[in-house]
């Protein structure tokens, strides 16, 4: 049945007053728009209900409908994307913003680079972190200052950092102390048994100093919260995966983030359901129900899957039954997410190039982080500039911020819009923060796991937190496993 046919089929029954139970006899109905995805078909096609249809979930989507099987992917907000979201809404010129995610890297993001390649997408050199400069202790340091000795002496840092730091970007200073653990790493699912296993009770902070770093060097580390086991490990990812710890080199999509997820759904059509918001979910041997809310009736719907792809402090939220076992249940209650604003600022001109000073700067205010330009390739004299701060501040407040230090003699910006992620009634939270200290075996590998016909991808469901190349590689996972089951 086509959309078309689809809708007025309910249009129809509504009017005649047919009760909403009915409206949903034909779930599965074939969708449009399949014929943009190259479906191979299944030996033994399965029906999929996918929870979120932010990134993890559009692409676990593509992945599955692609290998022959039948999915529907339930979204509770009013458009796809979760945490990539473009925003041209009150930009002038054709200008645009991302609220959410913002880079991908090279190395790295292999998944995402392979859906560019596929959508015919085109990815920019983003040059947000060119000749960055960071405002510590109230002055502005360039990159250049940062690898002077007597300037790095006199922040405190001992010699061999101070070796270090004049030959190395000052982002890589963790390098000094991580690199010599790495190479025991092989496999960058597997961080137990390779030596480390005592140092997850060991907050990384502490291994800094058993190491040799001084004061000034603890300071800009931090470690205070995580374990020295975890922090290996992550770099130990990064290492296998040959990225640096901070790349320099960033890319982001022409048109904005938003392309992606845009791609996916248009291939995936109606098998997209928007303001559709989960309620609950049950799940036995063979197969799952989900109960969901659509066009304001609630509804029932089953299949022989659930993939969960909504973060997880929104998805405890949902009733699971039976329960999860407490080692799922532990994940679920506490994992942490941090989370924030991005603020879109519109100048007029690229008024730092007057002052002869770049933009791209670390401010570390309390209400503004930093700031970057973007969209540098939309034709037109104005300018947008990116932001990024906490929760409750508003525009006109980070603004003032950026006011308050900006070093040059005067600023363009002429309106400024912002996204309070910390505000979002589904997706409140940014990127799951690392696990405590003494926790990893408890998360790992549980927090990724299927539970019965229960499958969890996303951002949070991988083994290192980086979002959107998370959320594909998880989305690539699960496919392939419910497609092998
Ligand atoms: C400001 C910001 C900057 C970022 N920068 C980067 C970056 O530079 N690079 C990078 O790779 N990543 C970045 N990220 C992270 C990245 O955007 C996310 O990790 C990634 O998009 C998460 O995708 P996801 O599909 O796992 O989850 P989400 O995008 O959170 O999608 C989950 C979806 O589930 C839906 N949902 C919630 N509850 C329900 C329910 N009950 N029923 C149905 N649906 C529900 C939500 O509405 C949402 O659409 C950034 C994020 C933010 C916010």
């Amino acid at each position: 049945m086509s959309t078309f046919k689809r809708r007025d089929f309910i249009k129809s029954s509504v009017m005649a007053g047919v009760s909403a139970s009915m409206l949903d006899t034909t779930p599965w109905e074939k969708h449009t728009a399949s014929d943009t995805v190259k479906i191979t078909p299944s030996a033994s096609p399965k029906k999929v209900i996918v929870g979120g249809a932010g990134l993890a979930g559009l692409c676990t989507a593509y992945e599955l409908v692609r290998r022959g099987h039948e999915v529907v992917v339930m979204e509770a907000a009013g458009r796809h994307g979760g945490h990539v979201f473009t925003v041209l809404d009150g930009l002038s010129d054709g200008l645009y913003g991302d609220f959410g995610m913002e880079h991908i890297c090279k190395p790295g993001y292999d998944k995402y680079w392979g859906y560019i390649q596929e959508f015919g997408l085109t990815a920019l050199p983003y040059p947000r972190r060119k000749n960055l400069v960071r405002r510590i202790d109230e002055k502005f340091y360039t990159e250049e200052m940062l690898r002077d000795a007597a300037v790095l002496k006199k922040f405190g840092f001992n010699e061999r950092e101070v070796k270090y730091l004049s030959q190395n970007p000052w982002w890589d200073l963790e390098s000094l102390y991580t690199k010599p653990y790495l190479d025991k790493f092989k496999d960058e699912y597997q961080p137990f048994g390779v030596g480390y296993d005592h140092f997850d009770t060991v907050p990384m902070a502490d291994l800094y100093k058993k190491d040799g770093a001084s004061e000034t060097a603890l300071r800009f580390l931090g470690g205070t919260s995580y374990s020295a086991q975890f922090e290996l490990w992550r770099a130990g990812i990064l290492h296998l995966r040959g990225v640096p710890l901070a790349p320099p080199e960033v890319f982001r999509l022409k048109g904005g983030n938003q392309m992606l997820p845009n791609a996916f759904a248009k291939r995936l059509g109606t098998r997209v359901w928007l303001n559709c918001p989960i309620l609950s979910i049950k799940h036995g041997n063979t197969g799952v129900t989900v109960k969901y809310k659509q066009f304001n009736e609630e509804k029932e719907m089953q299949a022989d899957y659930y993939v969960n792809c909504i973060p997880l402090p929104a998805f405890k939220n949902i009733p699971v039954s039976p329960p999860f076992p407490p080692e799922k249940q532990y994940v679920l209650d506490n994992v942490t997410y941090d989370s924030y604003q991005r603020f879109v600022f519109q100048a007029s001109s690229k008024f730092w190039e007057e002052d002869n000073l770049t933009i791209n700067m670390d401010l570390n205010l309390p209400d503004l982080e930093q700031v970057w330009q973007s969209a540098e390739e939309v034709d037109t004299h104005r300018v947008i500039v990116l932001g990024t701060g906490p929760g409750g501040v508003s525009p006109q407040r980070a603004l003032a911020a950026f006011r308050s230090v900006y070093p040059g003699k005067r600023d363009t910006i002429e309106y400024v819009t912002s996204r309070d992620w910390t505000k979002e009634t589904y997706a409140s939270t940014c990127e799951r923060l690392p696990f405590a200290i003494g926790t990893l075996r408890k998360f790992w590998p549980e927090v990724m796991k299927p539970h019965g016909r229960i499958h969890f991808a996303g951002a949070y469901a991988d083994n290192l937190n980086w979002g959107t190349e998370a959320a594909t590689r998880t989305g690539n996972r699960v496919a392939e496993a419910i497609d092998k089951a």
